[in-house]
């Protein structure tokens, strides 16, 4: 490695420091032992995130849970699908979703996805046929058009769960995303805005759907009384949903509370930052960053771009010069094992299904983090590395 450029290319990996407030809410909870979210009568710090996390959102209830994955998994348990329920998934997605719909013992039914990391509409409204509910996952934040694919899904009277694991803060003409479907659910993984290490949460507006999920979380007896939930589904429910146990903890809670009232702001330097190096990429010829829809505003920790008009050999080549400069590259399709690519699903039945849209985008799509506390000088490092790349890579 390059000794002279390494040192000036910043650890994309890094975290940023949890707030200091969290430290006395930890010390609290290590004194007392109350870890449990249902040891203490109400309020405990679960409880309270979901009721500012429902607030933040513009959501009537939240529950909070141990992954996004979990939170998946329960809203597809929640909705009631029959056995072996057939879920349309984009093909672009991380792991976790399609497993989730498998975990939930459903089908998913994958479809095309464009050069611009969003669902193929067309593709897409194919298959609504025979299908029983719909999981729109928000790639890396990327908004497909939410008015169509409601208004499809709203003419067969199929629900729609969005995954915005990692779309906290993004808005759809000024709605937060995760609030447009019947159900939306967020991660809190170390990778995503909020970070707690692992957990997760989901929004909805239906108290059947809440009701549910909270029980089937692990509300056991009558736990759920210590949310903020109508009581009258749970008569239908109590003691007929099964237990999976996938709560969140007091100690999460408390590492992602004080990060809420920093959301707006990381927001927001997270978009100056993803679009001041947009538009760096996008002055040369051989990158190019899609835009964003009109309505949707977005809240990126990371960059997508294409590669155009390269060969395999290129890409390879591109990936390396960049390493060489401190700045790591994920192509989606090419690294070993990528777990966004379609093809490494192989825990679902069947052949790979042929999916040559998706396919064709994800060897030429490139991944690079950009969080939001790295500093002008840092992002036009990583601008500049991926520039002198392309054009070596192009020259030579
Ligand atoms: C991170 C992520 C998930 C999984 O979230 P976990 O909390 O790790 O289970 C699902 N979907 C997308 C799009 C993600 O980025």
């Amino acid at each position: 490695m390059n000794q002279h450029t390494a040192v000036a290319a910043p650890n994309v990996y890094d975290a940023e420091p949890i707030p200091a407030e969290a430290e006395a809410e930890i010390a609290r909870l290590l004194s007392s032992g109350d870890l449990f979210r249902y040891t203490a009568p109400q309020d405990a710090p679960v409880a309270l995130l979901e009721r500012e996390f429902a607030a933040l959102l513009g959501a009537r209830f939240a529950l909070a849970v141990s992954s996004c994955s979990a939170a998946l998994f329960l809203s597809l348990k929640a909705l009631d699908l029959p056995e072996g329920a057939r879920v349309v998934i984009p093909a672009f997605t991380f792991g976790a979703v399609p497993s989730a719909v498998v975990h939930a013992g459903c089908v998913p039914v994958l479809c095309e996805v464009g050069e611009n990391y969003r669902i193929d509409l067309e593709d897409f409204e194919a298959r609504l046929d025979g299908a029983d509910a719909i999981l729109i996952s928000h790639m890396r934040g990327h908004t497909s058009d939410m008015d169509r694919i409601m208004e499809l899904a709203e003419a067969r009277g199929l629900p729609v769960i969005e995954d915005a694991a990692h779309s906290l803060g993004t808005t759809w003409s000024g709605r937060n995303i995760g609030t447009i479907g019947r159900i939306g659910c967020f991660s809190f993984q170390s990778y995503k805005l909020v970070n707690a290490g692992e957990g997760g949460i989901l929004v909805t507006d239906d108290p059947e759907l809440i009701a549910r999920a909270v029980i089937m979380s692990g509300a056991y007896e009558q736990n759920w009384r210590k949310h903020d939930v109508l009581e009258e589904p749970f008569a239908r429910w109590q003691n007929r949903l099964p237990l999976y146990n996938t709560r969140m903890g007091n100690l999460s809670a408390a590492v992602i509370r004080p990060q809420l009232p920093l959301v707006a702001d990381r927001v927001a330097r997270g978009r100056a930052g993803h679009d001041r190096v947009a538009a760096v990429l996008n002055e040369t010829e051989w990158l190019h960053v899609p835009d964003a829809l009109p309505q949707e505003k977005r809240a990126p920790d990371s960059i997508q771009f294409n590669l155009l008009g390269m060969e395999e050999e290129q890409v390879r080549a591109f990936v390396s010069a960049s390493k060489m400069q401190g700045v790591p590259v994920q192509v989606f399709g090419l690294s070993e094992d990528n777990a966004r690519a379609f093809w490494n699903w192989r825990f679902l039945p069947g052949e790979v299904p042929d999916m040559p849209r998706t396919r064709a985008m994800l060897m030429r799509a490139c991944d690079v983090r950009l969080p939001a506390r790295l500093t002008d000088p840092e992002l036009d490092y990583i601008s500049r590395a991926l520039v002198v790349a392309a054009g070596e890579v192009m020259a030579g």
